[in-house]
């Protein structure tokens, strides 16, 4: 019988599990109690990065994910996401950073990833800032346009048979076995399900909370800034060293550590801040304003091009900064795909094909439950079976 399952969530993550699923021939419904990538997806940059992660469970499904992107780029049209393998250049700013840079290079190549040192980067960006003695190239980052790729994601999977509806989920609903069946909207209806996926992004834990499955996620704030149009003057996802410290730190207090990108439609992107402030919409122009100054470090072109603006968004963490990406224990037929923090977008199409493995059990498209098990939700439960 065809395998039931509701998909909580349409940002990029829940569009490429529906995509995986559907296309592995389940029945699959999107549920979301708003528009198409209108959550975080929203908020990022876009890039799909393998530069900035530790050898460790993570890289591990970035490098399925960055397969499987080029997968989808050829099946759904690389304009139809706005893919661009275009590569990305870290730099550092002093010899002893390109030392431990290159150290930090070195262990990735040993776990798969293609790293290049570079001495001249002004011959790959010539206008980046004067004295910096040198990078590693990574030809395998790349950029997506992260509202478009859920979107083309999601069209795939409707090709495939998925239905999209609007509502918020409200609860699950359980059978006398403690099996999911199903999940409740707030509007009062039921969809049935044989197994329901969690992919609420930033309210996972509340959405795993009302499924009856707790986990913890929380709200990490990033501003991005935006100039205005410019003829192509940043060939490569270009950041300092530093943001690799930054993105892996536990600190509360704002860091700040810039990744300046140019688009398709001419803007340059320069994010991103990283701040624990809850779900605060505030806009501080202070971090605007020690991002721009980072940005005009790299590049002192910046300095006499305008901003168009600045937006925010709230990446969902765990604890251990990990997502959690599998079957709950604790109710038969949840699965968690969320908590990806600074790194959803690139890792969606690994995570949509690791989902789909687990709902199959068995491998699917590269993806082998029995290589991700340090994602697992089972790493947050005690021996009670609550979520710390
Ligand atoms: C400033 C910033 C920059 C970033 N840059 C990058 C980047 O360059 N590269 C990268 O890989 N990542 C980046 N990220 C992180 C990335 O944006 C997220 O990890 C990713 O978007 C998470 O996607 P998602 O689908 O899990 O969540 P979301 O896009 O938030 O989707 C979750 C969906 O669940 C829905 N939902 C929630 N509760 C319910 C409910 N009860 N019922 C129904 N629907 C519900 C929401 O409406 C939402 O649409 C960045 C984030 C920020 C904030």
């Amino acid at each position: 019988m065809t395998q039931k399952v509701v998909v909580v969530g349409a940002g990029v993550v829940g569009a490429a599990c529906a995509f995986h699923a559907a296309s592995a021939g389940m029945d699959v419904t999107v549920v979301d109690r708003g528009p198409v990538g209108g959550g975080t997806t929203s908020r990022g940059e876009g890039n799909v990065l393998l530069s900035d992660k530790e050898p460790g469970p993570e890289l591990d499904l970035a490098r399925l994910s960055r397969a499987l992107w080029d997968e989808a780029a050829g099946e759904l049209g690389p304009d139809t996401l706005e893919f661009e393998p275009k590569g990305g250049l870290v730099v550092a700013s002093t010899a002893e950073g390109l030392a431990e840079l290159r150290a930090f290079a070195a262990r990735q190549e040993a776990a798969g990833v293609r790293a290049e040192p570079v001495d001249r980067v002004h011959d790959l960006e010539p206008h980046l800032a004067p004295g910096v003695p040198g990078g590693v190239l990574y030809p395998q980052d790349a950029q997506v346009q992260p509202v478009l790729a859920a979107a083309a994601l999601l069209r795939a999977a409707v090709r495939h048979g998925a239905r999209f509806r609007n509502g918020e989920v409200a609860a699950g609903v359980t059978g006398p076995d403690g099996r999911i069946t199903g999940v409740r909207t707030a509007a009062g209806g039921v969809l049935p399900a044989d197994a329901v996926v969690n992919a609420a992004g930033t309210w996972g834990g509340e959405v795993g909370r009302r499924l009856g499955a707790p986990v913890e996620v929380l709200p990490r704030r990033g501003f991005v800034l935006v100039t205005e149009p410019l003829p192509p003057m940043v060939r490569h996802k270009v950041y300092s060293a530093d943001y690799v410290a930054n993105v892996a730190s536990s600190d509360a207090g704002l860091e700040t550590s810039c990744v300046v990108e140019g688009t398709r439609g001419g803007t340059v992107l320069i994010g991103a801040s990283r701040e624990r402030v809850g779900f605060d919409t505030t806009m501080n122009p202070a971090v605007v304003a020690r991002l721009a100054a980072q940005a005009c470090r790299l590049f002192p072109f910046l300095r006499d091009v305008h901003l168009i603006r600045a937006y925010r968004g709230f990446r969902p963490y765990c604890p251990d900064h990990l997502p959690v990406v599998g079957p709950d224990p604790r109710v038969p037929g949840v699965f968690h795909a969320c908590g990806h923090e600074g790194a959803g977008i690139g890792l969606a199409p690994g995570t949509g094909a690791l989902v789909t493995a687990h709902l199959l059990g068995r491998p699917w498209r590269g993806a082998d439950p029995a290589a991700h098990t340090g994602l697992l939700p089972d790493r947050f439960l005690t021996s009670k079976g609550a979520s710390e």
